[in-house]
């Protein structure tokens, strides 16, 4: 998978994804931002993350600019699932033969 489709942080199979209801873990998400079927922060918008995210990044790499970092995240935040409403048509649309649990977890919205 890669890296989590909230926040966009690099992913290894494991301890970092998160959880869907039933306690099977869901590929899309980690475990800060998702659990038990939910997000962790469900109010949040695209806008709150790249915010966060920049930040950290800064924290971590102090050479940075701020416009650098805040650009790279408003490239890449906005395409992910959670933020993209046409994630799932585009998905199919480019490429898709990757997986049969594409929909599991998705329904987040109840
Ligand atoms: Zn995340």
């Amino acid at each position: 998978m890669g890296f989590c489709n909230s926040c966009g942080k690099p992913m290894s199979r494991g301890d970092e994804l998160g959880t869907n209801k039933d306690g099977s873990k869901n590929e899309y998400y980690c475990s800060e931002c998702y659990q038990n079927g939910e997000f962790t922060e469900p109010n949040l918008t695209v806008q709150d993350m790249i915010v966060k995210k920049a930040k950290e990044m800064l924290d971590k790499n102090p050479d940075l600019r701020e416009e650098d970092a805040t650009g790279l995240l408003m490239y890449f935040l906005p395409n992910l699932k959670r933020w993209n409403p046409n994630f799932d048509e585009e998905v199919n649309h480019h490429q898709s033969k990757e997986r049969g649990y594409r929909n599991k977890g998705t329904n987040f919205d109840e």
